[in-house]
């Protein structure tokens, strides 16, 4: 008698024995893959940050967030839209985007390509709510397959940079005890553009000499003005100078850019894959953020598009719980600088991931984006 699996069992006269065959049905992927469906779920979520928050721009104590899941086959998916003010979404038109999304229409998650394609065809901007489909939508083919994202995508988990924390403009007092108390860092972000840099600069380096990024959210208008900080900021021990003028100042940046002593990085004048090579000259890099890249997909071909360019890569967050800050993290070993410290800004995280130890954005060994619910 041919021994297959049914005789097998009927041999041995046990079903105990079926635990230790393996069942074909569910350990190849694409038999489960057919029969399931997709479901997506979605609420709203307010972080509240630690300290307020001061840019160039605006300051504010909460951001609003939209959390996602994406349930297949038993697996959770969980993704994360972050909106904060200036990007022009909101809670409302997260869900009301969100309430557009049918995703029951596809039965195989692995088909990225086409339901991501599907996702920004639904509507024109709304990057934020299309990053929470692109993470949970990551994050369960990374739990379908049992492996973090990193290692899906051959990356050495190893090559992580160091990331930064950010210090927003305040007074000296609450500038020197923020320095303070981020002495775990190896590389500090410190916000300019309302007029005190220097007093910034110095009051960061009268507690530390970390590195230091500088990010000036547009707040220089003056081309060689900008000029002259930077060459002083580079006396002071600064590596980049991020957003240095206005976006629209295309060609006052490209000539600061060409002077610069420092790297400039595109932040508020670049969104998406098709902005990477307009800004070859104008800039010498790119802060990816999942919120303005629609995610994982395009974020990933960025960084290809800008190292074919030979340009420098950050990747960034807005303030987000540990969901979309581990899913960054998970591309990190291939950029030059990280600024991926959006969870340790707030005091209601709801999920455990990427961490930083010794300064360091260090990956983990769960699947898919790497996160636990707390
Ligand atoms: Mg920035």
């Amino acid at each position: 008698m041919k021994i297959d699996r049914r005789n097998f069992a009927k041999i041995i006269g046990t079903t105990a024995v079926a635990s230790l065959i393996p069942d074909i049905s569910k350990s190849a992927t694409t038999a489960v893959i057919q029969n399931g469906k997709m479901k997506l779920s979605f609420k709203t979520y307010d972080l509240q940050l630690i300290h307020t928050f001061t840019v160039a721009e605006y300051s504010r104590n909460s951001t609003p967030v939209v959390l996602t899941q994406i349930e297949y086959e038993g697996l959770i998916g969980y993704g994360e839209a972050s909106m904060p003010p200036y990007l022009g979404e909101s809670q409302k038109t997260v869900i009301t985007f969100l309430n557009k999304v049918n995703l029951e229409q596809f039965n195989d998650p692995f088909r990225i390509d086409d339901i991501l394609s599907y996702i920004d065809s639904i509507d024109k901007n709304n990057r934020a709510a299309k990053a929470s489909i692109d993470i949970a939508l990551h994050d369960l083919i990374g739990k379908i397959v049992n492996l973090p994202l990193y290692k899906l995508w051959g990356l050495n988990p190893t090559k992580t940079p160091d990331t930064s924390f950010t210090i927003g403009i305040d007074t000296p007092e609450v500038v020197k005890m923020k320095t303070e108390e981020a002495k775990r860092f190896k590389v500090l972000k410190v916000k300019l553009g309302r007029g005190n840099d220097k007093e910034m600069i110095n009051t960061v380096r009268s507690v530390t000499n970390v590195p230091i990024y500088v990010d000036v959210n547009q707040g220089w208008t003056d081309k060689n003005k900008a000029l002259e900080m930077i060459n002083w900021l580079k006396g002071q021990g600064v590596i980049f100078v991020e957003q240095p003028m206005p976006k629209e100042q295309v060609d006052d940046m490209a000539w600061l850019t060409e002077n610069s002593p420092l790297p400039t990085m595109a932040d508020e004048a670049f969104q998406r894959l098709a902005d990477v090579a307009k800004f070859k000259g104008v800039y010498s890099g790119i802060n990816i953020k999942l919120m303005k890249s629609t995610g994982l997909r395009e974020a990933h071909k960025m960084i290809t598009v800008a190292r074919a360019l030979n340009m420098k890569v950050m990747i960034g967050c807005m303030t987000e719980t540990s969901c979309a800050v581990s899913a960054a993290a998970q591309l990190s070993p291939l950029v030059d600088w990280a600024d991926l410290d959006g969870n340790l800004l707030i005091n209601n995280d709801v999920f455990e991931g990427m961490k930083i130890i010794d300064g360091k954005v260090t990956l983990n060994e769960l699947p898919g984006i790497g996160i636990k619910e707390i």
